[in-house]
């Protein structure tokens, strides 16, 4: 039997925390800020923007998005992204991708103050995060595999993780994060020899390749828990997860769909991390 995790679900049960953290901090005079900056007019970006200011505003979160006029280059995306670092009104900055040519996210996110880098994005974010240190917020999507994974009660001490993929936006903090649970924890990427073997090893799978139906029937043990983070886009409209859903069905003992899984909760975390770094802001 394979139970199928609702991700709409547990963005919903998240977001009426995160609102009523907001509230409080709005009854004492603080909102709630998150700045996205929109750098290019990718139609994928334009949709997924909007989906966070929908939540940023069912939250209680003002929500600014700044679409920079194109072409734009990497210091004009550093000294907006500065500007914003050093503006007190806001507390979460996003730098949306894709950026256009010529800017890295790894050199542009360097100019995000790390105290409002609410996904992750400055370098310094993921090495506080490798170092154990506290003051760094993880990328939203590795928080929202490990707030399904905590939604779901499924234990992680001593386990066996299995993540496939190792960018730094996705693969590494979710590894890490797996790791600060006291997972065992293998990462997987395109020279990885016999991906299937390995992967049977895991008790809890993370596919974060970006490849669609990459994981299928051969690389899932009984009743291993699966967390779909790929979200490819699907000739004629659509996205499709890394996983082969239908393959695995009745193999994996929980999955995440795709749509409906991971995305949604990754939205929620933003907006969380953005309410958690106001409340901190206003303890200083
Ligand atoms: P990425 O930067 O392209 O990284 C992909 C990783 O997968 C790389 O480490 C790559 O290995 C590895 N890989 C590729 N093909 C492989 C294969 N055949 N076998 C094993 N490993 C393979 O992608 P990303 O930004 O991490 O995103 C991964 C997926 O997550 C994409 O589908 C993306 O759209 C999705 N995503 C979803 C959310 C969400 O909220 N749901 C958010 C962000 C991303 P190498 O390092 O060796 O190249």
């Amino acid at each position: 039997m394979t139970r199928l995790v609702d991700g709409r679900a547990i963005a919903a049960a998240s977001a009426e925390q995160t609102a009523a953290a907001a509230a409080r901090l709005r009854a004492a005079r603080t909102v709630p800020g998150l700045a996205v900056l929109l750098p290019t007019g990718d139609p994928g970006a334009a949709w997924y923007v909007r989906s966070i200011e929908r939540a940023a505003a069912r939250a209680g979160v003002d929500c600014q998005v700044y679409r920079l006029p194109e072409p734009v280059g990497p210091a004009e995306i550093t000294g907006r992204l500065a500007g914003l670092s050093a503006d007190p009104a806001v507390h979460g900055i996003i730098c949306q991708t894709p950026l256009p040519p010529g800017a890295a996210l790894a050199a542009v996110g360097q100019a995000i103050d790390v105290a409002k880098d609410v996904d992750g994005a400055n370098p310094a974010s993921l090495g506080r995060l490798a170092a154990g240190l506290p003051g760094a917020f993880p990328p939203a999507t590795a928080a929202a595999v490990l707030e399904i994974l905590r939604h779901e009660d499924v234990a992680l001490r001593g386990r066996r993780a299995v993540v496939v993929g190792r960018s730094v936006v996705v693969g590494k903090p979710t590894a890490l994060l797996l790791l600060a649970e006291d997972a065992t924890v293998t990462i997987c990427h395109s020279r990885t020899r016999d991906l299937a073997a390995v992967c049977r090893e895991a008790e809890v799978l993370v596919a974060a390749a970006g490849r669609t139906g990459l994981i299928g029937a051969d690389h899932v043990a009984p009743g291993a828990v699966v967390i779909d983070v790929g979200t490819n886009p699907v000739p004629g409209g659509g996205l499709a997860g890394d996983v082969d859903a239908a393959a695995v069905t009745g193999l994996a003992g929980l999955l995440t769909p795709v749509p409906g899984g991971v995305g949604p909760v990754t939205t929620a975390m933003l907006i969380q991390h953005t309410v958690q770094a106001a409340g901190h802001a206003a303890a200083r």
